[in-house]
């Protein structure tokens, strides 16, 4: 029953989606007939475990046929008439070294890898989808890591042990966010500017840790295009999967399931309009 409702959800998103894009090609359309040209935006895709090739590498091909990538960081302007992404994967974890990398090397396309790095070596400590094919994963090694080509691997920080960062103390929160860019750095040359939020899971406290601890951006998982010639420190990704089908994944590198970020926001300002009547209720009834 539960998958059956994943599916139709799933199916659901694709064909809004589908709607979003069309209607994005028309306003594109109708734009530049009157000589304006909408402005681009930077899709960053995030990605987990690739637990085999084929499907991954069917993807890759998309990318090359259709669109340009960037690196995650990447500030100004973008190539015009082509769409533009950025390659990321969240928790490194072993298949990326095993099946991903020397698929995106192949290619010379450039990608980001967050790193829980208080988990290297290790399974997951922490909870992972039921049914997932990461349940067998193991992060990386400290020697992994470090041997990582580092022109066209760019590694941030994916906190030290995973957690939700907004439901921590302020101190451990800090540790988690700047600790972990410090013992991050320390297994490689390179900087550590770059942050992905487990879960996505962020506020404005933490987006100030992550401020102050130095990095240059932080990833959400809010699936919102990037404006790339603005400095907005926080960043949106769209979750994407080898399993993915063809038209979900084309759509998904389009930036057509932005529109889920809109309904985010829909769901919370509901929530918070009702929340004083949701007590108010809570009260009565326990009176
Ligand atoms: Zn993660």
């Amino acid at each position: 029953m539960r998958s059956g409702n994943t599916h139709i959800k799933r199916s659901a998103k694709i064909a809004v989606s589908l709607l979003y894009f069309i209607g994005l090609q028309i306003v594109r359309f109708a734009s530049r007939a009157v000589g304006r040209s909408l402005p681009q935006r930077l899709v960053v895709l995030y990605y987990h475990g690739i637990p085999n090739r084929s499907n991954f590498v069917r993807q890759l091909e998309a990318i090359r046929r259709g669109a340009r990538v960037s690196p995650a960081s990447h500030r100004g302007s973008l190539p015009a008439g082509i769409p533009s992404v950025a390659i990321t994967f969240d928790d490194a974890y072993v298949s990326v070294a095993e099946n991903a990398l020397p698929e995106l090397v192949a290619r010379s396309f450039h990608s980001t890898i967050f790193v829980p790095v208080g988990a290297l070596g290790a399974h997951p400590t922490w909870p992972i989808e039921h049914g997932s094919p990461d349940a067998n994963e193991k992060v990386m090694s400290a020697e992994q890591i470090a041997k990582l080509p580092s022109l066209l691997v760019t590694l941030g920080s994916h906190s030290k042990t995973h957690p939700r960062l907004s439901r921590l103390s302020a101190g451990d929160a800090r540790e988690e966010i700047a600790g972990s860019r410090a013992k991050l750095g320390d297994l490689t040359t390179q900087d550590i500017r770059l942050f992905a939020f487990p879960y996505g899971d962020h506020d404005a406290a933490t987006i100030e840790m992550c401020e102050t601890a130095g990095y240059e951006f932080a990833f959400s998982t809010t699936p919102t295009p990037v404006d790339t010639t603005v400095s907005e420190f926080v960043r949106g990704r769209v979750k994407v999967d080898p399993s993915d089908s063809s038209l979900e994944f084309f759509l998904k590198y389009h930036g057509a399931y932005a529109w889920l970020a809109y309904v985010s926001l829909l769901k919370r300002k509901l929530r918070d309009h009702n929340r004083p009547l949701m007590n108010c209720i809570a009260v009565q009834v326990k009176r």
